[in-house]
């Protein structure tokens, strides 16, 4: 698909950074076809990253994401999934590109900013949990 899905983590909403943020994403050429600010509970958050389960910082990673309000979105562009995950930059902050929005935006590896979806298959299912039919346009 030409679609993606992002978070917006609450450190960058925290720290006044939605705008911004929001302005890098729309510059870079992709469409907002679905955007809201929400929050999700220790278990969505558990179940998010449960790939890292097992790590020594999942507890902190689970109460980072739980601390206060996120913004979700659904982006539309051509190689989205790619394209965007080229635009946030690398997990850390550190070792991000300048320009990136992890670059300009993170506080840390832990705390960095914005999520962006791996794959066309996890784009579309971390779309559906926010966003109703009626809300995707
Ligand atoms: P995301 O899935 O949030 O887009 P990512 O795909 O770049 O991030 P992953 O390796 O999937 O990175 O890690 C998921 C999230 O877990 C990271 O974004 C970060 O918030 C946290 N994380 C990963 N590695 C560490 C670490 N070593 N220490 C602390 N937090 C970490």
């Amino acid at each position: 698909t030409n679609r993606t899905f992002t978070m917006i983590k609450p450190d960058a909403v925290e720290n006044g950074y939605v705008g911004p943020i929001i302005e890098k994403i729309t510059a870079a050429g992709f469409k907002i076809v679905a955007l809201k600010m929400t929050r999700i509970s220790r278990a969505d958050a558990r179940d998010f990253y449960s790939e890292h389960s097992e790590r020594s910082f999942f507890g902190e990673l689970v109460e980072f994401m739980t601390r206060g309000p996120i913004v979700v979105a659904i982006l539309q562009k051509e190689n989205a999934v790619a394209d965007f995950r080229a635009l946030i930059g690398a997990t850390d902050p550190a070792e991000a590109a300048e320009g990136t929005i992890r670059k300009t935006f993170a506080t840390s590896k832990g705390e960095n900013a914005v999520h962006g979806s791996d794959s066309n298959e996890n784009a579309t299912k971390e779309g559906n949990f926010h966003f109703s039919d009626r809300e995707k346009f």
